[in-house]
Parts: structure tokens; sequence; C-alpha cells
């Protein structure tokens, strides 16, 4: 058994209809890995982050996490057993508070695990309010949640992901609709990331990219085109091509 590896897929297909929008992927990432996933739109981005979270399920391939086979766990199991994710489209509590999302967020995470103590609820929301310090958000902590900015939501959503303490922390297009200011903050929060803890980002911009990931694969029509770093992805010509039609 391969225990080098924290995730690994083999032959992971997803077909909607007709349309293979996922298809045959083998993939793997170490432990701690900073990796990024970019390619063309519909080229499978968000379906290959679904079926690693396990939202929807692939009609072949397996999945392996932590040396566990995942493929068909609940999307609750993932969790538990250490896979996080945010969302292109955050969603919070509107009426509830900013502070008070987190604490749900992280409070859901710790019953997942049965972690949960009744004496505990005050510690787990001065944990939460030291993150919302992390995040920048502290300011907004007894905030309406729905009163955030789009990006200040996305930071939560990130804080939330993170209070499940993930082995992989799945990010959709992190820095889509953040101004340069919270992008800055987002670079320099998973720079802190602890050691082990392996990100995969969707990402369309290039320099958030190179930022946050050491490793970069590129999937088109639903295949993996090439992996490398951003340096070699950045200058390869065929990914010129699938992004452009031409050198
Ligand atoms: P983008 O960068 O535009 O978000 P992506 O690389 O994330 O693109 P996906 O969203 O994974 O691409 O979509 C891959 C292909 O699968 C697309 O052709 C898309 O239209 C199709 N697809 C995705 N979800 C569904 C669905 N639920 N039903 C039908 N087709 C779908």
């Amino acid at each position: 058994e391969d225990m080098t590896e924290l995730l690994q897929t083999d032959g992971l297909t997803r077909g909607y209809g007709a349309l293979t929008a996922v298809d045959g992927v083998d993939f793997t990432l170490g432990f701690g890995a900073r990796h990024a996933l970019i390619g063309p739109n519909g080229a499978g981005k968000t379906t290959l982050l679904n079926l690693i979270a396990g939202s929807i399920r692939p009609t072949s391939g397996r999945i392996r996490f932590n040396g566990t086979d995942i493929t068909r766990a609940t999307s609750a199991r993932r969790c538990m057993l250490g896979i996080g994710r945010s969302f292109q489209q955050p969603a919070v509590v509107p009426g509830l508070s900013v502070l008070d999302n987190l604490v749900l967020a992280a409070w859901r995470h710790a019953h997942a695990r049965a972690t949960w103590g009744s004496r505990r609820l005050g510690r787990l929301t001065d944990q939460c309010r030291q993150r919302l310090g992390e995040f920048g958000l502290a300011p907004f902590a007894d905030h309406p949640a729905g009163r955030l900015s789009h990006g200040q939501r996305r930071l939560l959503d990130i804080a939330a992901a993170m209070s499940g303490c993930p082995r992989l922390l799945l990010l959709d297009e992190p820095a889509a609709g953040l101004t340069d200011e919270d992008v800055a903050h987002l670079v320099a929060l998973f720079g802190q990331l602890p050691a082990e803890v392996a990100t995969l980002l969707v990402e369309h911009n290039l320099d958030v990219v190179t930022a946050l990931a050491s490793a970069v694969t590129v999937l088109h029509a639903g295949r993996v085109l090439r992996t490398g770093s951003p340096a070699q992805i950045q200058k390869d010509p065929e990914v010129r091509r699938a992004y452009f039609g031409s050198v």
C-alpha cells in the first residue's frame, strides 16, 4: 500500500450525458503539497474538485485519501477524514453574525469528529475570534454576515474550511472577486498555513498561482495536459496552445 501520497485518483471519470467532463484523470498530491489546477473554461477543474470533495460521484475510477478508498464516501465523511473546501459562491447565514457563522462551522466540524464537549463553547468562540483576526475580519465579528463584501465572505468561507483542521484544503478560485488588498492578505495567510496542510486550488489568476502553488496541473477537455512548476507551465507551448489555440 502506497502511503507516500495524501491523495491519489486513478482513472477518475465523470460524464454528463454525452459529455465527459473529467476523463481518466490520474492525479496525486503529496502531504503538504501546494498545488494549482488550471485550464481553459470547461476544462473540468470544478468537476474534479467536486469529485474529490464528494459532492458528486465519479462515473468510473477511484479516489484514495490518506490510505483510505473514499470513492464512494459521502462528503461529510470526507470532511471528517480531513478534506476541507471553500466554494466559488461562499455560503454564509446572512442573519447570523460573522463570528457566529464561524462558530457554527467550527462546532459542526468538532461535532462531526466527536471532539465536542459541552463546556467547550467558550473556548471554541475564543479560537474563532482569533481566527477572524488572522483573516482580517475581527472588526466585523459582530456584524451580520449578510453585510460582508464578496471578498470578505470568501475569506470567511476559507476560515470556516480551516476550522475543520483539514489535511487537504480545496479552494475554488479563492482570489476571484477579491480586491488587490484582499488577495495580498490571502497570499500572506496561506504562507502561514501549517506545512502539513496540503492545498489544491483552482485559479485563473497566474500571479496567485505562482504565489500559492509550487506545482501546477493543466486540465484540458477533462484530461491532464501537463504537470510542472509554475515557471515550466507558463512557457509550455502545448499549454499555450490549449489556452490560445496557437503558440
Ligand atoms: P470554469 O473555469 O469555466 O469554471 P471548469 O474547468 O471548472 O470551467 P467544469 O465546471 O468542471 O469546468 O465543467 C466541465 C464541463 O462539464 C463543462 O463543459 C460543463 O458545461 C460540464 N458540466 C459541469 N457540470 C455539469 C452538470 N451538472 N451538468 C451538465 N454538464 C456539466
